[in-house]
């Protein structure tokens, strides 16, 4: 294997330049040639050569699943042409047992057989080299592999199986793909890389009692097996251009739900659960058509949506055909939340939009999966909010994107947007919060900071450039700086390349920092890159679009930008020195901001007066930056403290969310130590006020989704610190409910079944039991198996976790659902942590629970024990338990263990411990 240097950027700088002189043009004399950049090292031995590319595949699979048969048998007729003489056609191929290869020549609808030549594969690579006898020289050709598989055992990884249960306890088998990012090759020898592109013709032989699907509509009648009168074969249309990442089938006997071109397949037994996502998926498409300004139909006959049993909550962007799992997928009004109604229309929206970010245009490779993910993040909210505007769900784009794209973003060891890789592992490992979460912020930041219409323009010239092609990060900026020309919405002298590539090129984001002159009016902003937990000496300047807004001139909501394009620079202003100065209106950049001592006091002091002063996006800021500042010791925590304590008048969500990762931080710091009084009368006086206008045992239908979410985190920490009013009100919400044998409204489910089972006994705890074994719906079952873990009964708890390595018909949970079960009875409190580790203790159990959930689910297990050690006694727990397993767990795990209860014993003494302490101690308001 040989290491190469990759020039990749500056191979596709030369290409861009001479494709499109308009670019050269519009850069004018501003910029200087373009900076190479510098992929890291990859070992290049995996990828494929480039001599040979494939145009089109004629793909055959046969398969039993309705027998339960892994086995499967396919044959691919794939043309290439070969661009420079070789001897060798190599594609990959991942286990497949490959029994017969004939190479022809191609001329016209003429194929000539050549030979059978050699083939073999190295497993390391995967790479199917096939040795012509002779020189091949370039033209056209064809390879005929035919080969046998097995499908995977329901890992959502390559053609896979699954099952799910009939209304009659019968079980019923299907097989489904996903082969994003290298998983194609497990199920056809294939060029498996994005921007090797082909045509395909699927056919699939299956029983004559399934169905099958593909990303294409159906090609005629089905077609009788001549050999065996079981079995039928669908042929599908001849496809769109597209990488073999992308395509995807399923054989079952799912049913189907259908809206002019778009269908939804799912179990039968759930058929009902099919209407909403099919009209969600009716809306989200249009409004991705509108927005994008290109027609999905342009591209693409049809759409289907169809729901993977036990599949987790993951989704598939296949074209024309996206995978679920069925939590995210499935919609029953009567027994789903808010929150599923919610994960259902953004992952949809997460989905279709990668039908034009990713399937029209897919990165050229993974290094740039950036393209796919981030915009895919940013739309996934934009694109739901514009199909459903009354739900306001872009209200939830900073605290659920920005604020965690930094808590990954903020670690040293962080990799930038754009990053090599060549092994499947390291492909693998691309799919990060930096690909998704991190991604979607900064353009989400150029988009607000270009303008959205001349975003969108852009957008539309990056679709015709790239369309059906692969594309770099080059071919974007192209595309935007087309549409940004002349417009005044770039910092002077630099073009977007300059400007985009100072976020993707480096890992990481900025810190502003703001130092006012009260008596001059004058301020000076400064950046650096933030780290978690350190301070580094770094030179690296992002160009930063900034606003902010003032006392007396709030205005919020005028987004225009200024441009930090050095390290720091001098604003002349007239601010009076008793405004308050609030810089990143909206939270739109992707930046943290910090303040002089005097600003920070100004702000706390402003909030406390009216919140409505500050837009609420920037009060969720103020708090998360606040607090994260102060984590990373640039800022005093009694900062954040003090701010908070303006939110006994905050009633909208956003901040509220924010807050509620800060308050949990303490809280689990805190629980089981003689502190913890303080911090519940902290927390009890902040939400009282807020908690007295929400019912948390009714849902008015006046309730806006915001509200919904507002209400459900006040509830959960009013019953979780003990507010006598939410406790009781649970309680008999849940008795009245099992004395009706009627559920409760699903939008306050979780908190009252979770908290009700706080005041109730057996018969409340297997009423709910009962329910999650009848329910055959996965959202509804999770809320059921979270809620029963907040049992305050130990004996209960441990019943419950018997289940989840219980075999046989009475323990019918799907493996995720095992796994859950352990996690929400250690989740839920200490009474959980305790009755954990008495039942890992149990020596006559621990085999089974390992062979049953996994050493993962153990090691798992162990470490969130540790993390819930506050005290001396919990401590001896712990030991008792590692003592327990012994080699059960390796060392790591038990030092890791050991090193995680004793800092959080030792928080006490850390700077943080002691301010916390005082801060709550003296709270007495
Ligand atoms: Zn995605």
């Amino acid at each position: 294997m040989v290491l190469k240097q990759v020039f990749l950027c500056a191979l596709v700088v030369l290409s861009v330049s001479a494709d499109h002189p308009l670019w050269r043009k519009l850069e004018g004399d501003l910029s200087e040639e373009p900076e190479v950049e510098l992929l890291q090292e990859v070992n290049e031995a995996y990828r494929l050569p480039t001599v040979t590319v494939p145009t089109h595949y004629n793909l055959h699979l046969k398969t039993a699943i309705h027998q339960n048969n892994r086995q499967f048998q396919g044959t691919v007729e794939i043309f290439f042409n070969v661009l420079e003489s070789t001897d060798t056609v190599t594609v990959h191929n991942r286990r497949l047992s490959i029994w017969k290869v004939t190479l022809y020549s191609v001329s016209g609808e003429v194929q000539t057989e050549l030979e059978s030549p050699e083939f073999s594969t190295d497993a390391e690579t995967e790479h199917l080299a096939i040795k012509h006898s002779s020189v091949m020289e370039p033209g056209s050709y064809m390879v005929k592999l035919e080969f046998n598989g097995g499908l995977q055992d329901n890992n959502n990884q390559g053609f896979f199986a699954s099952s799910y249960l009939d209304n009659d306890g019968k079980r019923h088998y299907l097989a489904s793909s996903k082969f994003e990012p290298t998983h194609a090759r497990s199920a056809f020898p294939c060029f498996d890389e994005p921007k090797l592109k082909a045509t395909f013709t699927l056919s699939i032989t299956h029983s004559k009692d399934y169905n099958a699907v593909a990303n294409m509509p159906q090609d005629g009648a089905l077609i009788p097996d001549v050999d065996d009168a079981d079995y039928v074969t669908t042929k599908f249309q001849k496809s769109t251009k597209m990488s073999t990442y992308l395509l995807a089938f399923a054989v079952s006997n799912f049913r189907i739900r259908t809206s002019g071109y778009q269908t939804v397949y799912a179990r039968p037994n759930v058929y009902e659960e099919t209407e909403y996502p099919l009209q969600a998926g009716v809306d989200i498409l249009n409004a991705l058509s509108a927005y994008t300004g290109v027609e999905y139909t342009k591209y693409m006959p049809k759409m289907t949506q169809i729901a993977i049993p036990d599949r987790g909550s993951g989704a598939m962007e296949n074209w024309g055909l996206v995978t679920y799992g069925e939590p995210v997928l499935l919609f029953n009004p009567a027994i789903n939340s808010y929150r599923t109604k919610k994960n259902v229309d953004t992952i949809i929206a997460h989905e279709y939009a990668h039908q034009w970010f990713g399937n029209l245009v897919s990165p050229d490779w993974w290094s740039y999966i950036w393209l796919n993910e981030g915009f895919a993040t940013v739309y996934e909210y934009l694109a739901a909010q514009l199909a459903y505007p009354e739900t306001n769900y872009w209200d939830l784009w900073a605290v659920e994107v920005i604020h965690n794209a930094f808590s990954a973003d903020a670690r040293e060891s962080v990799r930038p947007m754009t990053w090599n890789a060549a092994t499947p592992s390291e492909i693998a490992g691309l799919f990060d919060t930096v690909a998704y979460d991190k991604s979607g912020s900064v353009l989400n930041m150029f988009r607000v900071a270009f303008q959205d219409d001349n975003w969108r323009e852009g957008l539309v010239s990056y679709f015709n450039s790239r369309e059906l092609d692969g594309a770099v990060a080059d071919h974007l900026y192209e595309g935007i700086q087309f549409a940004v020309s002349g417009k005044d919405v770039l910092p002077k002298a630099f073009n977007v390349k300059d400007v985009m590539d100072s976020w993707t090129t480096v890992a990481g984001f900025p810190l502003l920092t703001v130092r006012r002159d009260y008596k001059t009016g004058e301020i000076v902003v400064s950046q650096e890159r933030f780290y978690s937990d350190r301070q580094l000496p770094n030179d690296h300047v992002y160009h930063v679009p900034y606003n902010y807004a003032t006392k007396s001139t709030p205005n919020f909501e005028t987004l225009s930008f200024e441009w930090l394009s050095t390290k720091a620079t001098k604003l002349t202003t007239t601010i009076p020195a008793e405004d308050w100065v609030i810089f990143n209106k909206q939270q739109t950049g992707y930046y943290r901001v910090n303040y002089d001592a005097k600003n920070w006091q100004l702000i706390t002091d402003a909030l406390q007066q009216n919140p409505s002063a500050v837009h609420v996006q920037n009060r969720a800021q103020l708090i998360n930056d606040a607090y994260n500042l102060a984590r990373a010791e640039r800022l005093d925590l009694t900062v954040p403290l003090n701010l908070m304590t303006y939110l006994k008048q905050e009633t909208s969500y956003p901040p509220w969310a924010a807050a509620s990762s800060v308050l949990t931080y303490f809280n689990n710091k805190l629980r089981g130590t003689s502190q913890y009084q303080y911090f519940i009368n902290y927390v009890t006086q902040l939400i009282q006020p807020i908690y007295s206008v929400h019912s948390v045992d009714s849902v008015p239908d006046t309730e806006t989704t915001m509200e919904k979410y507002l209400k459900q985190t006040i509830t959960t920490w009013a019953c979780r610190v003990g507010l006598q009013d939410c406790i009781t009100r649970t309680g008999n919400a849940l008795r009245t409910a099992v004395a009706a044998n009627t559920p409760v409204h699903p939008d306050i489910a979780t908190v009252v079944y979770c908290y009700g089972l706080h005041q109730t006994g057996q018969t409340e705890f297997v009423w709910l039991y009962e329910r999650l074994l009848a329910s055959k719906n996965q959202a509804e079952r999770a809320v059921l198996i979270d809620s029963l873990g907040c049992s305050q009964e130990k004996e209960f708890l441990k019943s419950f976790l018997m289940t989840s390595i219980g075999s046989g018909a009475t323990f019918n949970f799907l493996e995720t659902e095992r796994t859950r079960i352990v996690s929400s009875v250690y989740s839920a409190s200490r009474v959980g942590v305790d009755a954990l580790l008495e039942f890992l203790s149990d020596g006559s159990l621990i085999d089974e629970f390992v062979s049953r959930l996994g050493q993962s689910t153990l090691n798992s297990a162990v470490s969130n024990i540790a993390s819930r050690t506050n005290n001396v006694e919990e401590l001896e727990q712990l030991e008792g338990l590692l003592n327990a397993l012994g080699e059960k767990i390796s060392a790591n795990t038990a030092t890791s263990a050991r090193t995680t209860a004793r800092n959080n014993m030792a928080w006490f003494n850390t700077l943080e411990g002691l301010v916390a302490e005082e801060f709550f101690g003296a709270y007495t308001q």
